[in-house]
């Protein structure tokens, strides 16, 4: 590992200051992802800015949404009693992410920032286009399990391994950043982007910005939810496919929906042609089957990933039945 200098900043105007003027600094938070990059030389930052001893660890239930400070512990967050009666979406999703141990560690912000889990990515004697711009895709005709079947390019297929992104997406969150510039907000749906021909952006900040918070406006998806992952262990493992599924049901018709994925692109995968199918239609299996033939429209397979393609839509058909059954 390349040596390092590491700061702290007392506020969030210090911590965007130290950070703009140098090339090669980042921010540090739980450290759960970057130290491990750095451990293994795909980044190598020449300093570090430790953020986290700033004011932005409180959740608030504030007029019309839920503010949650971008240091919040996943744990936290996931174990907060009024988030799990609130947005139960959210809680569900975080505790399915890694392990007790690494909740209590990671941040809400460090979460969104996590880089992909492509083993390529992390292995600097292969080529990759997200970790060296140009040198080359290791997936794409490799080993590419986990990978991407929408959205992707012929530069890069990976995914965003976030499962609390995955709800925050469809929970139509905001992201409050801070940057030289000032302050600014950006939707959930927009922060992460897809690949094209510059995979190694994962997201649309610019000028290393500082997320401070993550508003979810108020919503009536309090009952029927559920956040279905699929992956190879039970605990401590990535999704191979995710669905977070939030529904609003009265006498068996669904008033109002929201449907997203995960583990299937570069960005949270937001299902809004199939939430429109679905709002006003009666509860029933054949509806959800429908709804999940549709959210596979453009889906392809790389090879190894091609399971995803009859995985997907019967994760979407369980996390739908699940959700309306509670
Ligand atoms: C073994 C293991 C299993 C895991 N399994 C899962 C899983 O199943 N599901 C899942 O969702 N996640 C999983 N994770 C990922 C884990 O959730 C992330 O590592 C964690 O959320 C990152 O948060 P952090 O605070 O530690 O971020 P850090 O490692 O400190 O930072 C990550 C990135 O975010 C940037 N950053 C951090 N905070 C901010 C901020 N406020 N503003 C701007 N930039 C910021 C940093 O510069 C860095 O680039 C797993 C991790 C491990 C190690
Ligand atoms: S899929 Fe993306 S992250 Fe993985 S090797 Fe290709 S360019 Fe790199």
């Amino acid at each position: 590992m390349k040596n390092f200098q590491i700061i702290r900043a007392l506020s969030s105007k210090s911590a965007v200051i130290s950070i703009a003027k140098e090339k090669e600094a980042m921010f540090i938070a739980g450290g759960t992802n970057l130290v491990d990059l750095m451990k293994k030389n795909v980044v190598a930052p020449d300093k570090l800015v430790d953020i986290t001893a700033l004011d932005l660890k409180k959740i608030e239930f504030l007029t019309g949404k839920t503010s949650i400070g971008a240091l919040a512990k996943n744990s936290q967050v996931a174990e907060d009693k009024a988030i799990i009666e609130k947005h139960p979406l959210l809680a569900m999703a975080l505790t399915a992410g890694a392990s007790q141990q690494i909740r209590h560690m990671a941040t809400v912000g460090g979460n969104m920032l996590q880089r992909t889990r492509c083993s390529y990515f992390y292995n600097t004697d292969m080529p990759c286009n997200k970790r060296v711009p140009k040198s080359g895709c290791g997936a794409i005709g490799g080993s590419n399990r986990m990978h991407a079947i929408f959205g992707a390019s012929d530069s890069c297929i990976a995914v965003h391994p976030s499962d609390m992104c995955v709800a925050l997406a469809a929970l139509d969150a905001t992201v409050q950043v801070e940057g030289p510039k000032g302050k600014r907000e950006i939707k959930f749906t927009d922060f992460h982007r897809l690949p094209g021909n510059t995979p190694e952006k994962d997201n649309t900040l610019q000028n290393k910005e500082l997320i401070t918070s993550v508003e979810i406006p108020n919503n009536n998806f309090t009952k029927n939810v559920h956040y279905l992952k699929v992956r190879d262990r039970s605990s401590y493992a990535f999704a191979l496919v995710s669905v977070a599924a939030a529904l609003d049901i009265q006498n068996n018709t669904i008033n109002d929906v929201r449907l997203a994925m995960g583990g299937v692109a570069h960005k949270p995968w937001r299902l809004t042609e199939v939430e429109e199918f679905l709002k006003g239609k009666t509860v029933s299996e054949t509806i959800f089957r429908q709804a999940a033939d549709l959210a596979m429209k453009g889906a392809r397979g790389y090879g190894d990933n091609d399971f995803k393609l009859t995985l997907g839509p019967n994760a979407i058909v369980e996390a739908l039945t699940i959700a309306s059954s509670k």
